[in-house]
C-alpha cells in the first residue's frame, strides 16, 4: 500500500491536521513546527496532541513529519544565525517528543561563501550538539536543489554530513523530487541509476519520507520551484514510476506542490490510482 500525503497549515493544532489529512484520504503529513520564519512555536496544549494520538490510532496515521522554518541556516558563516538554528532545532526536538517515534525534516543550510567542506563541518557539528541518546525522533536531512551556497544537493554531502555524527541512528533522509531533479539527478530517463547512487552512497534503509514534486525548471536548473504533478519538468509518468518504484515500497510520500486542500485531494486520488 501507497503512504501519501501532503503539507498541512499547524495552525489548528495537530487534532486538526489529523482529521484534514483523513478527509483528503491521506494517512501521513507534514506539518511547520512554527512559523516558517522561525518564529517562537505556538504553546503545546496537551489534550489536542492526546486527542491526535487516538485519532492516530484508530486511523494508522502512523508516521508524520515535522518540518522545521526553512529559513534556518546551520551553517551561516554568521555564528548568531547557527546558534539560531541550534536553539530553534534543540527546542523542536524536544517539543516532538510529546508525539514519539515521528520524524523532524530540515534543510541543511547553505554555507554562503564558506565552501561545502566547512558547511559539512558546521552541520555535523549542530548535529552533535542536540541529538541526545534518548530522544526518539528521527532527523531528517532533505535533498537540496543546489539553489546558491545550500549544502546538500549532492548524496555524498549528506553522507558526509552523517558520517561525522556520533548518533548515527537517529538520522534519516528526505528525499525531494524537485530538489534533486534541480540539483541534476535524472529521476525522469535514468531512475535506476539514481536510486542505486542513493543506494550506494546513502542506503535506501535511511530514506524516510519523499517530497512529491514535479519541478517548474529542468534537469540541473538549481532553481527550487515547486509544480504541481504533471504541470513541470519531471512529468505524470516519472512521477508514476517513482511512486511505484519496487525499491521506493513502504516509503512515505508528502506532496509539497502549490495546492490548496482541493488539490491536494485530487493529487491525492491520483497517486492513489497509480497504485
Ligand atoms: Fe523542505
Ligand atoms: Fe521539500
Ligand atoms: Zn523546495
Amino acid at each position: 500500500m501507497i503512504h501519501i500525503g501532503c503539507h498541512l497549515s499547524s495552525s489548528e493544532g495537530y487534532y486538526h491536521m489529523g482529521q484534514t489529512a483523513l478527509e483528503l484520504g491521506a494517512d501521513t503529513f507534514q506539518f511547520f513546527t512554527r512559523n516558517p520564519r522561525g518564529g517562537k512555536a505556538k504553546e503545546l496544549d496537551p489534550a489536542d496532541v492526546q486527542h491526535f494520538q487516538q485519532l492516530a490510532a484508530e486511523h494508522q496515521l502512523t508516521q508524520i513529519l515535522a518540518h522545521a522554518p526553512y529559513t534556518l541556516n546551520p551553517c551561516s558563516a554568521t555564528a548568531k544565525t547557527r546558534e539560531f538554528a541550534h536553539l530553534v532545532m534543540a527546542d523542536d526536538l524536544q517539543r516532538l517528543e510529546a508525539t514519539p517515534r515521528q520524524f523532524y525534516n530540515f534543510h541543511p543550510g547553505s554555507h554562503t561563501g564558506q565552501g561545502v567542506a566547512q558547511g559539512i563541518t558546521l552541520i555535523t557539528a549542530l548535529l552533535n550538539a542536540i541529538l541526545k541518546p534518548e530522544q526518539t525522533t528521527t532527523v531528517l536531512l532533505e535533498t537540496m536543489a543546489g539553489k546558491g551556497s545550500e549544502v546538500g544537493s549532492h548524496f555524498e554531502e549528506l553522507a558526509a554530513i552523517i558520517g561525522g555524527v556520533r548518533l548515527q541512528e537517529k538520522l534519516g533522509i528526505c528525499l525531494d523530487t524537485c530538489h534533486i531533479f534541480d540539483a541534476g539527478y535524472d529521476i525522469v530517463s535514468d531512475l535506476d541509476g539514481v536510486l542505486a547512487d542513493f543506494d550506494r552512497i546513502l542506503g535506501l534503509d535511511r530514506l524516510k519520507f519523499i517530497h512529491l514534486n514535479d519541478s517548474l525548471y529542468g534537469l540541473g536548473s538549481h532553481k527550487d520551484r515547486h509544480a504541481c504533478l504533471g504541470q513541470g519538468k519531471i512529468g505524470l509518468a516519472a512521477l508514476r514510476q517513482l511512486v511505484r518504484h519496487p525499491r521506493l515500497r513502504e516509503k512515505y510520500f508528502v506532496l509539497e506542490t502549490p495546492n490548496d486542500l482541493e488539490g491536494y485531494r485530487r493529487e491525492i486520488a491520483l497517486v492513489h490510482s497509480w497504485c
